[in-house]
This record gives C-alpha cells, structure tokens and sequence, in this order.
C-alpha cells in the first residue's frame, strides 16, 4: 500500500517531522489552521484551515485517500486532537501523536500550577503586577478583568485589533526563542511573573528558563487531558511507526 499521511501541524516539531518526510519520500500534506499568516514553510504540500469537525476530517481523510494521521499539533490544541482521535476511530486509519514531554520544575523554579486559562485569570486577582503573558493570542481576551496589570505579549502576528488592557506591550516574535533573548526581554520590562502554559519541548523553554534564573514566579497552566492515542516523542519514532503499521496489516 502506498502511504499517504496527513501531518497535523502548527509545531517546531511538525516542521522537523515534514523535512523528515520529505526527504524520505513519503507522500503527506501538513495541516494548519491559519492561526498565524505565515505558517512555517516545509518541503510537504499543505492546506490551511479548519476541517469542519470531526464530519469535516472524515469527508477529507476519504477525499484525498489518505492512509495515516500524524497528530504532530501543539499540546493545547485539544479539540483538533480529539477530533483526530474520533476521526480516525471511525475510518479505521491508524493515528499517532507526535508529544513532547511537560516541563518540570527544576531547583530554583518558584511554579504555581492552574488547570485551565480560567485559573490562571482568577489567580492574577491581585494588586499590579508586570506579566509576560506568553500564551499567544486566543485567550487573552479573558485576562481583561484584571487590567491593574502590565501584560508583555509576545505573538507572531500583529493583532487585528488592539489587545483589551489598559497597560500592555507588543513584542512580535516567533520561537524558537533563547535564553538570552528572553532574560533580556524580561529585564527591560522589568517583568515580575510569567503566565506559561505548559507546552514542553524546547521552542518555547528559554522564557521559563530564563524566570529561573531572575527568580521570578511562574503561573503554569497544566495541559488539557486528551483521549489515549499512540504517541511517538521522536521524529524517528514516528517513522518506525510508520514502517510498524505496515507490517502489521500485512502490505
Ligand atoms: P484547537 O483549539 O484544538 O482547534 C480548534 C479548531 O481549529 C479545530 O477544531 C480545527 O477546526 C482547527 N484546527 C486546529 N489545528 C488545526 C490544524 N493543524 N489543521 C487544520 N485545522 C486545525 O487548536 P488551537 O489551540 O486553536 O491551535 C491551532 C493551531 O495552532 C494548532 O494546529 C496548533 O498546533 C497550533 N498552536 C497552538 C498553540 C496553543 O497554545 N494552542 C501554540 C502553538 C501552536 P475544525 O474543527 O473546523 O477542523
């Protein structure tokens, strides 16, 4: 059977997994939302946008006859991924989850863990503060209730319309950052909190290692529960996967 795979993207990992891919010479197309206006370019094909839910990736998965799913999207990307895991249960393609293991606290980190964005609001209710809110853009919104704060933003993209505080920065940026960058960044804001969700590998990293190194709080958001699926942590796993489900169904 000739290997077809669709590549759900959006991650450093994801791009490292599609330069894989192609230079190996198996077939796939990398999803993206378009959550950004750029999204990183790698040798694959790719498509932009949402699918339509779970009927959405079905009627696409068969359109374009595709044989596997790599779900290689960021941790907190839980309704694409539970989508995927639904989708692919149901027209039986076999799916894997390319993951990255959560950071945990090391000697010197001062971490406050919160379950959801929810949390993470509630627990800013307190007299001002400077805050790195390193979150990206979808859930700022719901920080507004606090505008006492100083909110640093760092997002890829200029906002279509200004962000809802009465005392922020933007910083336009796009990982993977460094430590230097980032002590830097915090130290000319004079930034006294970090608001993180936890989204491990090393793209993001520099800014809580960077907290660590200043002293500085941390407010982490735990990542949201996902269905149990298959999960690689390597580009190289993956690709034993691959070579595994082939032998598995015989072909
Ligand atoms: P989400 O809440 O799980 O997804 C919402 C909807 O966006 C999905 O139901 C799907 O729409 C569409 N979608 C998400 N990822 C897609 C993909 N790779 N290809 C096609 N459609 C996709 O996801 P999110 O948190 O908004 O993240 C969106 C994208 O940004 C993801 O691809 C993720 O890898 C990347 N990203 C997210 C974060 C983060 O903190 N959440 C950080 C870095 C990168 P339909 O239901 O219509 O199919």
């Amino acid at each position: 059977m000739t290997k077809n795979l669709l590549v759900l993207g959006g991650t450093t990992e994801a791009t490292a997994l599609c330069q894989n891919l192609a230079r190996s010479g198996i077939s796939a197309t990398v999803s993206f939302a378009g959550r950004v206006s750029q999204p990183k370019r790698t040798p694959l094909p790719q498509r932009v946008g949402g699918f339509g839910g779970i009927p959405g990736l079905l009627a696409y998965l068969s359109a374009h006859a595709i044989t596997h799913v790599i779900d290689a999207t960021h941790p907190f990307a839980a309704r694409m991924s539970r989508n995927a895991v639904a989708a692919c249960a149901q027209a039986d393609i076999p799916l894997i989850a390319l993951t990255r293991p959560q950071w945990q606290p090391e000697t010197g980190d001062n971490w406050t863990h919160v379950p959801d964005i929810a949390s993470a609001v509630a627990a800013l209710d307190r007299p001002a503060t400077r805050i790195l809110l390193a979150i990206g853009r979808m859930h700022l919104t719901a920080f507004a209730v606090h505008p006492q704060h100083f909110y640093l933003l760092r997002l890829v993209d200029a906002p279509d319309t200004p962000p809802p505080f009465r005392h922020y920065e933007i910083v336009q940026d796009r990982g993977p950052f460094s430590i230097a960058g980032d002590l830097a960044l915090m130290t000319a804001h004079r930034i006294d909190l970090v608001v993180s969700k936890n989204s491990g590998g090393t793209g993001a990293n520099a800014k809580i290692k960077a907290a660590r190194q200043l002293g500085l709080p941390v407010l982490m958001i735990d990542r949201p529960s996902l269905p149990a699926r298959p999960e690689a942590h390597s580009v190289s796993d993956v690709l034993d996967w691959l070579n595994h489900t082939d032998t598995d169904r015989g072909v």
